[in-house]
């Protein structure tokens, strides 16, 4: 080892501390909390795919085609070959990427023809793209409230939401889930300048969703603006996949939806805010997730031009994936099991314990079905689960095959009679 490594690994600090001494200490404090999240059987291990995201994928160790359940691709779309082809052109056409964020040179004609697109579909004025929703989620609040205004969080808002609050210096209230009384309460006592109610539209690990025509009226009342993020919507919850707004009959009336591309909208990567111009155009001077951030690459934006067309021609595959929805719920709750939420293609079949929850999923696996145990700290102590995910790509054979494992493993492990 040369002289320069020995004095880099050994910096001295003090005359007495070591980086490798500090280094040692940082492994052993994780390990001892690492050991106790195996012990506590809510370690989370990545299975790793081998193949392309989809309902038959591959996974390593094994050549089998097993059939995924827990992938977000509610419209089947990963790997769809118009999709890849139109990515790839744009690959080419526009290169790699732009090295540089939006503000400097990182905007190309095809980004502000996403970003049209997007507004058309939600029927806004404008959009802006971020690498990701948890960026569009961690920008906006801190980007336009102040501490003259206050925000109306649902306790069980997405992680991204809470940050993204947890950034910004408006007052912060949390109401109890889904309680338009604990909201109303909220709002009736406030005195704030701006007042911003936010909400997820579907809760992802319960597939319940928001009561989003009551917090709207409740909004009007209390002179509020709505802000909801459709990740689980966009694309294909709603008669047109316009979303919760769609499905609770208030198309248009929420005025900031935060949504993603990485789910059903071809599960690539980005996020976006589409809203009122001034908003937008406000939030890309302000929004630091947005201004110091890389933008998104062209073959990136290539996937989500594609969906987009795809989505503003049909909502074919909308309907395919409510109603194969339908008969997974209506099969499993007949066999006996438990699946929490409503109408929504995240579909949770209660279990309980987070140990049964990791062997049942293991014991679907070598049935050939591909689904996940989430257990604490992902959701409440107690209440672990199999979250299942139907997408529009399953077919009806793919589907009784998966309820057929769960009947058998569920009946094994003593979950259903
Ligand atoms: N909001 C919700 C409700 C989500 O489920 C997710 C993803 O898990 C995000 C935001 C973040 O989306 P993205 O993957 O685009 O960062």
């Amino acid at each position: 080892m040369s002289i320069f490594s020995k004095m880099l690994l050994f910096r001295k600090v003090g005359g007495r501390h070591y980086s490798a001494a500090a280094q040692s200490q940082l492994r052993e404090i994780l390990g001892t909390q690492l050991a106790g999240i195996k012990e506590a059987g809510t370690f989370k291990a990545e299975r790793i795919i081998t193949s392309s995201q989809s309902t038959q994928i591959t996974v390593q160790g094994s050549d089998k085609k097993i059939l995924n359940f827990c992938a977000n691709n509610y419209l089947g779309l990963a790997n769809n070959p118009e999709i890849v082809e139109h990515s790839q052109k744009l690959l080419e056409q526009y290169g790699a990427g732009l090295s540089s964020v939006r503000f400097i040179c990182g905007t190309q004609d095809i980004h502000k023809e996403l970003e049209k697109k997007i507004a058309q579909f939600h029927g806004r004025e404008d959009t802006i793209l971020y690498a990701s929703c948890f960026d569009a989620n961690a920008g906006i609040f801190e980007a336009i409230l102040t501490p003259e205004d206050a925000v109306f969080s649902d306790e069980l808002n997405h992680a991204s939401i809470i940050d993204g609050i947890r950034l910004c210096k408006a007052k912060k209230q949390r109401y109890k889930h889904r309680d338009l009384k604990d909201l109303e309460d909220q709002l009736k006592a406030s005195d704030a300048r701006l007042k911003l109610i936010a909400t997820d539209g579907v809760f992802s690990m319960d597939g319940n969703i928001a009561p989003l025509a009551r917090i709207v009226d409740l909004a009007k009342k209390y002179n509020a603006l709505v802000f909801v993020d459709e990740c689980h919507a966009t694309g294909f919850f709603g008669a047109t996949g316009r979303g919760t707004e769609e499905y609770d009959n208030v198309m248009g009336e929420v005025d900031i939806i935060n949504s993603t591309l990485g789910k059903a909208l071809g599960g690539a990567s980005g996020g976006y805010t589409t809203g009122p111009a001034e908003l937008i155009s406000f939030l890309r001077q302000k929004s630091r997730p947005y201004l110091f951030s890389n933008t998104l690459p062209p073959a990136v934006v290539g996937v989500g031009l594609k969906v987009m067309d795809m989505l503003l021609q049909s909502s074919e595959l909308t309907q395919r994936v409510q109603s194969n929805t339908q008969r997974f719920r209506l099969a499993m709750t007949k066999a006996g099991f438990t699946i929490a939420g409503e109408n929504h293609p995240i579909c949770p079949v209660m279990l309980g314990d987070a140990r049964l929850a990791s062997k049942f999923a293991d014991e679907m696996l070598t049935r050939g079905i591909y689904v996940i145990g989430f257990s604490y700290p992902v959701v409440p102590q107690g209440k672990a689960r199999i979250r299942v995910q139907i997408s529009a790509a399953h077919t009806e054979a793919e589907i009784d095959r998966a309820i057929d494992a769960f009947i058998e493993v569920g009946r094994s492990l003593k979950v259903i009679q």
